[in-house]
């Protein structure tokens, strides 16, 4: 890497260095996973990222120029993507184009796309690995069986990422028929996988037991072989961001999941099974998952009660054994749900997505402001940050012209100056339908310099896997198809026109739409 070291991100923490995986025999993908090269491997192209030399964010972007204007794939009859060598067919639930378009919000353009009428369930079985703690001693009592069978099955559960119950070697076949009826071995299929970045990148969308469809990301941090004298040597690290919701309510602007809008909650099992897929393609080459990130479809503090049931059993060490330290959930904002992660103590690492310190201009970028400004939200951050002694990670995307100001910089900058806090710049992932465009490599690194000068910790992380529809929903929206051409240039005009009031100061007096809402209430009453 010529001396160079690449900051990963945006869902990434910490020191990295990217190797070249076709080199290493570990980052091999297991033979049994079903893999379409998008068009990384083929073009062979090189890690999009930023640079940093001798520790210091020079933010010289290598990646592709970006183009939000990359047009969505267009999907045929059956729902494969045209185009990019995809795996299976689209499931028969999966949305039509205009399904369900929600009328009232403009932004909406693809409506709710994650999730069809009938990907409004959960599944009726409950998951065997999202079971409360002794819930399962409690189910093997009632059926006399000894206890030492929760051993058993955790182990086939955790350490063999069993998806059947053929799995279950060591269990009686009568129990194995038992606990099919019961539950659910596997809550989630693997429906298409993409590799990017030299395979250090594996995006894959996972379909539900009731059509809906979700994302996650595997992010491999080959180790540093050579550290020199002074530097410490870096273990291969294998990051998982995983998602919590199918959809979104938040929508942001310049998020594909956003403009799918919501579809559902996921189930405690259907997050952890998220984590024992990637294991199991892993297990092969002796990998294992390091890190877990909440950054994948939806608002993990709106689904507070199943994502902190799912870090429990990722951290416990009779199931996954993940140290707590090893997981980190962002949140839009959702003030309620960070006040109540602070009274529980540190669980996790907090991250905000910021993306504007100024309330008009969040308004538009991260519409849930509309309830929770950026004070009360930074409030709240502060509080959980002082009371667990725990840094907070503030994620800002860079937008061209919209967010990159020297006036930001400088609002964030007397924002944040103080705390126990940490900025990340992510130059916006290309996703389709924005009329925006990360900013450039100079810009970022200007609007870095200003934070840092005035005292405080900022990184600028790379954009993995673009040539995979990196930015999350990406390939779900891909299969939710293209809105009609009026939708989309509506869609625009809007977020033009919002962005532009914004800019002149003007805050935001749409409310909040009728699902975002709806969630927020239900937020509030935790
Ligand atoms: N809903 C939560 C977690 C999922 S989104 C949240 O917003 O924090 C995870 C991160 O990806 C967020 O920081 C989000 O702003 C960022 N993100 C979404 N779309 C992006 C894009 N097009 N480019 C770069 N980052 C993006
Ligand atoms: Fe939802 Fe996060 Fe996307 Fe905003 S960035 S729409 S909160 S998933």
């Amino acid at each position: 890497m010529n001396g160079y070291r690449m900051r990963p991100g945006p869902c990434e923490w910490g020191d990295s260095e990217l190797g070249r995986a076709e080199d290493d025999p570990r980052l091999r993908i297991a033979p049994a996973v079903r893999v379409s090269d998008g068009n990384g491997l083929a073009s062979g192209r090189g890690h999009p990222g930023f640079l940093e030399v001798g520790g210091r964010d020079l933010g010289a972007y290598s990646g592709p120029a970006c183009d939000n204007r990359r047009p969505v794939i267009p999907t045929d009859a059956t729902g494969e993507t045209a185009g990019a060598p995809s795996v299976t067919p689209a499931p028969k639930s999966a949305p039509s184009r205009a399904a369900g378009r929600d009328a009232g919000d403009p932004t909406r353009v693809r409506g709710r796309a994650a999730h069809s009428d009938t990907a409004r369930r959960p599944p009726a079985r409950p998951g065997l690995s999202g079971l409360a703690d002794g819930a399962l001693e409690a189910w093997l009592e009632a059926e006399g069986q000894p206890a030492y069978r929760a051993r058993q099955i955790r182990d086939a559960v955790w350490r063999q990422h069993a998806q059947t119950s053929e799995e279950l070697l060591t269990l009686p076949a009568a129990l194995r028929t038992r606990i099919d009826e019961a539950f659910a071995m596997d809550t989630i299929a693997e429906d298409e996988v993409k590799v990017s970045d030299n395979g250090l990148t594996e995006k894959t969308l996972h379909l539900l037991a009731d059509g809906a469809l979700i994302e996650s990301v595997l992010m491999h941090y080959p180790a540093r072989g050579f550290a020199g004298p002074s530097r410490p040597i870096h273990r291969e690290r294998n990051t998982l961001c995983i998602s919590s919701q199918a959809g979104c309510a938040v929508g942001c602007p310049f998020c594909a999941t956003g403009e799918l809008g919501f579809g559902r909650d996921l189930e405690t099992a259907e997050i952890v099974d998220q984590v024992r897929h990637a294991a199991r393609r892993l297990a092969p080459a002796g990998r294992h998952i390091t890190n877990v990130v909440f950054m994948g479809m939806g608002e993990p503090l709106l689904n507070l009660d199943r994502v902190l049931e799912a870090v429990a059993i990722l951290s416990d060490p009779r199931q996954f054994g993940l140290g707590a330290r090893h997981v980190v959930v962002s949140t839009s904002g959702v003030v309620p749900g960070i006040r109540r992660l602070t009274k529980l103590g540190p669980q996790f690492t907090l991250a905000v997505s910021l993306h504007a310190a100024r309330d008009p201009l969040r308004d538009v970028l991260v519409p849930l402001n509309r309830r929770w400004p950026v004070a009360e939200v930074v409030a709240a951050a502060r509080d959980h940050a002082v009371a667990t002694g725990r840094r907070v990670s503030y994620e800002y995307v860079m937008i061209s012209g919209v967010n990159d100001t020297d006036l930001d910089a400088d609002a964030l900058a007397t924002l944040l100056r103080g705390d126990l806090a940490h900025v990340n710049l992510i130059p916006m992932n290309p996703v389709a339908h924005t009329p925006w465009q990360a900013s450039p490599p100079d810009r970022v690194a200007q609007f870095a310099a200003q934070v840092r000068h005035r005292g405080v910790g900022v990184t600028v992380r790379a954009n993995r896997g673009q040539d995979a529809g990196a930015a999350c929903g990406q390939l779900a929206a891909d299969r939710a198809g293209e809105p009609p051409a009026p939708a989309v240039a509506h869609r625009r005009e809007v977020i033009v026109r919002q962005s532009e009031a914004a800019l002149r100061g003007s805050r935001s007096l749409d409310s909040l739409p009728a699902d975002l809402a709806q969630a927020v209430s239900n937020g509030e009453g935790h």
